[in-house]
């Protein structure tokens, strides 16, 4: 049977992570990932930090039906109909640790990388990357499936800015973590060969040192998914090991996204290209579903699956108990994609968890 193939939509760091997955296939054992689909992203959210908060303003887990952000605010909407608001910019307080040594916005890995900001209203911004994702673009306008326009020197002017803002600010968070803690591994913009040195006798334990207990994880779920004696677990907060480690396998500490990453995965001056490397940068809006923008990352998944370019697509739905608890998941079918439609903002893992979950 020929291998299945995936599409992914995930923030910068998931990406990063399938990228390292396949990347190191032979240490790993890879994934079906065959398109990745990134979303722009500033910050994700503590669940900690954020139930603390919400208490305080006497506001319940159970009670909430939904987060969102719109027009600088981030919003919680309750089951009852009731909406409870503060401007994103007083959000510091509950954002996860991880995100603030987090230099990616655009989703530099991905094949196409889609936003909001930059775009009118009812559009998204699209990042085309590669050739692979220049050929789905030009197949979906080509058949009307999308409308492209050029993004407006105010939208680009904007993304750089907010781009490079992201950056900035958090090279400066990285600079004073490291004067008191370890080094961020991520940002050493080493060789593959420091890499495999560095790497190649590393297990759980060293993941723990050097990503999780220092706030670095970023919940993406790779190492429970690349775990292949199933010890990791991630239920709703940081992954733990249940076990021990196979004597050979080192599989977790090259999947995260958080340890090393060499200067073939990502240049050393990316840091100086706040879109990263890419081809064309558009705004762009589905003629066949309303998403959360342009409902453009649903339009391309509907799309690849009635072609048949993947066999199946990972999606992020919401809990049928918990409504505010978003879910991933992987389907074939275009009526989850539709379904599925929307942003959730995420406080617990979603990630890889969909992969897992299918592979155990
Ligand atoms: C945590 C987070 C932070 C973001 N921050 C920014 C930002 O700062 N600036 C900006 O311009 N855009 C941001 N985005 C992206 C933006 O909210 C839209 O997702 C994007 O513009 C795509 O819109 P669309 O209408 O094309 O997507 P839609 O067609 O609505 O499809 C959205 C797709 O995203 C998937 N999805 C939903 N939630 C998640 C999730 N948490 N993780 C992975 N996949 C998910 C769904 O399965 C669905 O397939 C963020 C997204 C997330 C998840
Ligand atoms: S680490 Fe945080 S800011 Fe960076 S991509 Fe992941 S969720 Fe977004
Ligand atoms: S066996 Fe140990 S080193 Fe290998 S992936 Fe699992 S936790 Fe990591
Ligand atoms: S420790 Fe695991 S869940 Fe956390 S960032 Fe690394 S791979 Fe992802």
């Amino acid at each position: 049977m020929d291998q299945i193939k995936t599409a992914m939509v995930g923030t910068p760091c998931q990406i990063m992570a399938a990228t390292k997955i396949n990347k190191y296939s032979d240490i790993t054992g890879g994934s079906p990932i065959d398109i990745k689909i990134g979303l722009f992203c500033m910050e994700n959210f503590s669940y900690t930090y954020l139930e603390k908060f919400l208490k305080q303003n006497n506001i319940e887990m159970y009670e909430i039906k939904e987060f969102r952000i719109d027009k600088g605010k981030f919003l919680v909407n309750l089951i009852d109909g009731n909406q409870f608001s503060i401007p994103i910019s007083e959000t510091n307080i509950f954002t996860r640790k991880n995100c603030h040594i987090c230099t990616d916005y655009t989703s530099d890995l991905s094949d196409i990388s889609v936003g909001s900001v930059g775009s009118k209203d009812g559009y998204s911004t699209v990042i085309v990357r590669t050739k692979k994702g220049q050929k789905i673009i030009n197949e979906l306008k080509e058949k009307d499936l999308i409308i492209c326009e050029d993004l407006s020197d105010k939208g680009i002017n904007l993304l750089k800015t907010i781009a490079n803002n992201k950056i900035t600010k958090n090279q400066k968070n990285i600079q004073s973590r490291e004067r008191v803690a370890r080094q961020v591994l991520s940002q050493r913009h080493v060789t593959e060969e420091t890499l495999h040195t560095q790497s190649c006798n590393c297990q759980f334990s060293n993941l723990e040192a050097d990503v999780i207990s220092v706030g670095g994880c970023v919940l993406c779920g790779a190492c429970e998914y690349v775990c292949k004696s199933n010890i990791i677990q991630i239920n709703d907060r940081k992954p733990q090991a249940y076990g021990e480690c196979d004597d050979d396998c080192h599989a977790c500490y090259y999947a995260c996204p958080r340890t090393y990453v060499s200067t073939e995965i990502l240049p050393e001056d990316i840091d100086s290209k706040p879109f990263g490397e890419y081809i064309e940068i558009m705004e762009v809006k589905s003629n066949s579903i309303n998403g959360q923008d342009g409902g453009v990352v649903s339009g391309i998944l509907m799309y690849l699956l009635e072609k048949n370019i993947v066999d199946e697509v990972f999606l992020v739905g919401q809990d049928e108990n918990v409504p505010w608890k978003p879910k991933s998941f992987v389907s074939n079918k275009v009526w989850d994609v539709i379904a599925a439609a929307g942003t959730k903002y995420s406080t617990v893992p979603i990630g890889f968890k969909a992969l897992s979950n299918k592979s155990k």
